[in-house]
């Protein structure tokens, strides 16, 4: 069984650390970085099956590091979940029209967050399917 690959962009450590922790107790293969030029190298290098992307980061933000990989032949078929900040309204909807194909918002629910990142890959993988039978 292949493992899925998961990058996730974020720098808050605490965040990064228990996304990380909760991925990889469930099988996942992560890598992640704390800057969106980082992960952006992390994602043409590597091909994840889903990047989680942080939309406020030090830098280039997570709305600019998006359009970047919906805009690259190479890496526009990758499935970017943003991570938003709950108190932030309108960040969603934001999100979604920089090309996430989804998002989270923050503080993460460690009940939820696992079974929603698979249910991103599935729909995401049902999608495909459908549109390269
Ligand atoms: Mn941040």
């Amino acid at each position: 069984m292949t493992q899925n690959k998961i990058i996730i962009i974020e720098d808050n450590l605490l965040n990064l650390e228990l996304a990380t922790n909760l991925l990889e107790a469930n099988g996942f293969v992560v890598a992640s970085a704390q800057t969106a030029e980082e992960g952006l190298r992390l994602a043409h290098e590597l091909l994840p099956d889903l990047v989680l992307m942080d939309i406020s980061l030090p830098g280039m933000d997570g709305l600019s590091a998006t359009k970047l990989l919906k805009g690259d032949p190479a890496t526009r078929q990758l499935i970017v979940v943003g991570l938003t900040a709950n108190a932030m309204k309108g960040d969603e909807e934001i999100a979604l029209k920089a090309g996430c194909d989804g998002y989270l918002t923050k503080p993460i629910d460690t009940r939820t967050f696992v079974a929603t990142v698979k249910a991103f890959i599935a729909a995401a993988n049902r999608h495909s399917t459908k549109s390269n039978p």
